[in-house]
């Protein structure tokens, strides 16, 4: 299962009112897998930006598509869905070509999580009752709930088309418009994904498009016809974005932010072996480009050596390989930069004492830079390699001798995302899920399942609001109280 990146062609320009849009300015985005392939693309100006925020406004009064039967809505995002399941080896060369995601796992996995919360959310459409309020009998009151507006969607470009559906199927199914903004490495399949929902009889002009970097994002953020910012991306990002939005019409945003997660490990986890694995997939799946990546092992001291013997075993095992070719299984680094930043945070931590127990080095093929899945041992609270979120292979390791210190050192100062616990006691399962501070905990397990239904956000810096589940959807409507005086 492969494609030819000489092959695939993308709409460069905006996508505005069900239409792509020629204009801005000229720019191309290199494949993190050969940099010797780019796509052109073209980002939005000032004027471009207006361009689409009005249109969105002019469709979502024009069609009356919060007001309209929520029925109606849900049909329309089925058969969107439909079409995005038809198109999907079309949508994976476009995301896999700009990403650092594998082809077959985008088709497998990333497309049809795209259709499926199309489904999930279509569903909720007509399914968000209000409620009859306890008032004296000389009155009646009820809540409705109603759409805001406007949305402006920021994505970042480690799960491109998931994340960005996260937030357009539900503030769409809720009754809003949207404009999207992808990030300027990965622009491409959400851009597809716009013209199918056209085709599936969306609005024109209820989702747009808009290609550029923070600028485009934070022009959006400011624009006065938003009215609701969903953003997911780092945290550094997501409190300018909150500052803006704050300052340019007391905006409300959610923010889905960056992770550190631990995976704490009691002496008496199950099953070491598969424990092991799940350990290494936990920090190289995306090559360790996945906000809940389970970067940090914090594990008690009598299994420590046991458990990172079997983990280095389980992290050797991987393919490098472009995003195109058959049985990669470690794609590249997103960029150069990022490149570097993970090489500068591992160096320190190796120049602070930590202990390399394998990788710690790049990897290079032709035009492509990958990062060797890493394991540094005996991190301390005060090195970056325990304080900054890396986005890239590498599992900090630290070692605790009873559960007070295990749960001090899996708390951590910052993030809050998600948190692993592996244990065979659930009493203390039960513990420790509650006693750490984090949006998610896996119990004897790690990683996102495609169930829709639970929410998913973090605690402390990594994040504000949930998306997915039902909280994903009831966020993008505002609850209205309306008061009958009876007499
Ligand atoms: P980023 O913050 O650099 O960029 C994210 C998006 O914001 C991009 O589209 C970018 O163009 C835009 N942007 C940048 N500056 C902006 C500004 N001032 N105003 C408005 N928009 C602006 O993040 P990234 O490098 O693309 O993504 C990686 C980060 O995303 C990691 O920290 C990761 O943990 C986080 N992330 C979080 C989740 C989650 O669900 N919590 C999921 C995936 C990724």
């Amino acid at each position: 299962m492969h494609f030819d990146p000489r092959a695939v062609r993308a709409m460069s320009g905006q996508f505005i009112d069900g239409v792509e849009v020629a204009g801005g300015t000229a720019h191309h985005v290199e494949s993190p897998s050969d940099r010797r392939v780019a796509l052109p693309v073209e980002w939005a100006d000032a004027a471009l930006v207006d361009r689409a925020v009005l249109s969105a406004r002019d469709a979502w009064r024009a069609s009356g598509w919060g007001a309209a039967a929520p029925r109606d809505r849900a049909a329309i995002l089925y058969r969107w869905a439909d079409l995005v399941d038809a198109h999907a080896e079309e949508i994976a060369a476009l995301e896999a070509v700009v990403s650092a995601r594998i082809y077959p796992e985008v088709i497998a996995r990333d497309v049809k999580v795209v259709s499926g919360v199309l489904r999930y959310f279509g569903e909720f459409a007509d399914k968000i009752d209000g409620s009859v309020t306890p008032t004296p009998r000389s009155s009646f009151s009820f809540t409705v709930h109603e759409p805001y507006g406007v949305v402006a969607a920021i994505a970042p470009w480690n799960f491109p088309i998931i994340l960005a559906a996260w937030k357009f199927a539900p503030a769409l199914a809720a009754g809003n418009a949207v404009v999207l903004k992808p990030s300027e490495m990965t622009p491409f399949a959400a851009m597809r994904i716009a013209a199918l929902a056209v085709e599936a009889g969306l609005p024109a002009g209820l989702f747009n498009v808009l290609h550029g970097g923070g600028e485009v994002g934070a022009a959006l953020v400011k624009h006065p016809g938003v009215d609701y910012v969903t953003f997911t991306g780092s945290s550094a990002t997501g409190a300018r974005i909150m500052a803006d939005a704050a300052l340019h019409g007391l905006k409300p945003v959610s923010l889905e932010l960056g992770g550190k997660g631990p995976q704490l490990v009691f002496a008496d986890a199950p099953d070491l072996d598969k424990l092991a694995a799940t350990i290494a997939r936990g920090i190289t799946y995306n090559a360790g480009q996945v906000c809940f990546a389970g970067s940090r092992l914090v594990v008690e001291r009598r299994i420590a050596d046991d458990l990172l013997a079997r983990v280095r075993r389980h992290m050797l095992g991987g393919q490098t390989g472009t995003t195109w070719d058959e049985g990669t299984s470690i794609p590249p680094i997103i960029n150069e930069r990022q490149l570097d930043r993970i090489a500068g945070i591992v160096d320190a931590a190796v120049a602070d004492g930590a202990e390399p127990l394998c990788g710690a080095e790049r990897l290079s093929s032709d035009g492509a830079g990958f990062y060797a899945p890493t394991i540094l041992r005996g991190v301390t609270t005060e090195n970056r390699a325990y304080r900054e979120e890396i986005f890239g292979p590498v599992l900090a390791v630290q070692e605790f001798e009873d559960e007070e210190e295990g749960l001090r050192l899996a708390n951590h100062p910052d993030y809050g995302l998600t948190a692993s616990i592996h244990t065979s006691d659930v009493s203390r399962a039960f513990r420790a899920a509650r006693a750490i501070e984090s949006g998610t905990v896996w119990i004897n397990d790690w990683g996102r399942r495609t169930d829709f239904t639970a929410p998913f956000g973090g605690y402390k810096k990594s994040g504000i609001g949930k998306d997915m589940g039902r909280a994903g959807f009831e966020k993008y409507m505002k609850t209205k109280a309306i008061w009958l005086e009876v007499g």
